[in-house]
């Protein structure tokens, strides 16, 4: 019998949520490990937040909600929407689903035919080419370079573009290189997939958490134009500390959601109707919760940085947003220590030798480079606290030094 639909045969298991599932059934045994794996901020839910949920809870709202959401979330949204980026949306623009993820998942489903291309610019979030897999989609993955803080160029998008492009993936700041696009960057990509009659999945899940002043912008807040072919992702997970909660949001065209809806009623329902009381709390209550969070991203950040550039053969560029590094570390793969482990080992993929090495023996998780299309790197989320995250990169410098010994 045969258990496997033919469609698995192209798509791999998260490796952020299995990186992390490793790290916490390890700590479960008993074992320090520091997680740098899945990004989840280690900060509670804000007070006020679970504060409305357990009114809810208390008020009743255990039933069955709209599938795309409650109107009162969707209301919040539209506050949200108009208060940080100028966009105005009706109720009939948005959908509620489980998670950023769940967004982006039923709008590839609601809007891809089999063979239609996606651009992607990598490196790139673990689940966009899966996701586009599974929805019978083609990633298209266009390599950025780290000197060009992680850009795709306007050249390099217009060779990527073939008869059957549909969507491009725009996600700033990036997850994993924390890199973001200025406002005439976007605008210089734009003015192409207006031209081409390219569609935009922007993904703004890490538009709160940015640094130094810089200034987000996504393609629907550069015209109407633009706003009438852009799908906003986004979600409360990460501005809010509510990862568990399952929230996530999307925006755009009233036909998608209107197919999104139908993907969504015939797989989950609503998302928790608990979890949408929250969300709406988290969107149009109080917002200084968020400042607070990323100002400690923020010491983490240079600290980490500053650090992972001390040890030999990393190399460590200072992200403008998110809560990830994305250090490179083809410089130690020349180690005598690591050309022995190779030697050692069937795996292929070098940056996951050198993570499998770190959790085994220093009892440190990270996520491969390789998972993000870069096998010279790795992604540290740096979303822990400071002490875990000193204990982490003294054990990072050990390993090094033990494989340069
Ligand atoms: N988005 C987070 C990450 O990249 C959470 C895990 C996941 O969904 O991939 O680590």
């Amino acid at each position: 019998m045969l258990l496997q639909a033919k469609r698995l045969s192209l798509v791999e298991p998260s490796p952020t949520l299995a990186i992390t599932a490793k790290a916490n059934a390890l700590k479960a045994e008993g074992k320090d490990v520091v997680g740098f794996g899945a990004g989840e901020p280690d900060f509670d839910t804000p007070d006020h937040i679970k504060a409305a949920a357990k009114a809810a809870i208390d008020r009743g709202m255990t039933k069955y909600t709209p599938v795309t959401g409650t109107a009162t979330l969707k209301d919040a949204i539209i506050t949200k929407f108009e208060r940080d980026n100028k966009l105005k949306y009706e109720r009939k623009n948005l959908i509620v689903s489980a998670g950023g993820k769940q967004v982006i998942y039923n709008f590839f489903m609601a809007t891809l035919n089999p063979g239609d291309e996606v651009i992607i610019p990598s490196p790139y979030w673990v689940s966009y080419p899966d996701i586009v897999k599974i929805s019978e989609g083609i990633p298209v993955l266009v390599q950025t370079k780290a000197e060009n803080n992680f850009q795709i160029s306007p050249e390099q998008l217009k060779k990527a573009i073939t008869p059957k492009t549909k969507v491009f993936i725009f996600n700033s700041p990036s997850n994993p290189t924390g890199a973001g696009y200025s406002r005439k960057d976007v605008e210089a990509l734009c003015e192409i997939l207006i031209k081409e009659n390219i569609m935009i999945l922007s993904d703004d899940i890490y538009e709160k958490i940015i640094y130094d002043g810089f200034e987000f912008y996504n393609p629907a807040m550069i015209s109407n134009e633009l706003k009438e072919r852009t799908f906003i992702a986004n979600c409360v997970s990460k501005a809010y500390s509510m990862t568990g909660w399952r929230i996530g949001y999307g925006a755009g065209h009233p036909e998608i959601i209107k197919n999104m809806d139908t993907i969504q009623g015939q797989s989950t329902s609503n998302a928790s109707s608990i979890s949408q009381y929250a969300a709406e709390e988290a969107l149009k209550g109080d917002q200084a919760c968020i400042g607070k969070m990323v100002s400690a991203f923020d010491d983490r950040r240079k600290k980490i940085v500053e650090s992972l550039n001390k040890i030999p053969g990393v190399a460590c560029r200072m992200p403008q947003g998110a809560f990830y590094v994305f250090p490179y570390i083809d410089g130690i793969y020349k180690t005598k220590g690591f050309e022995a482990l190779k030697s050692k080992s069937k795996e292929t993929s070098l940056s996951s030798l050198f993570c499998s090495h770190l959790l085994e023996k220093y009892d440190v998780a990270a996520v491969p480079g390789s998972a993000f299309g870069d096998d010279n790197a790795i992604r540290l989320s740096y979303a822990l606290g400071q002490e875990g995250i000193d204990k982490g990169v003294a054990r990072i410098a050990k390993m090094v030094q033990d494989l340069n010994s």
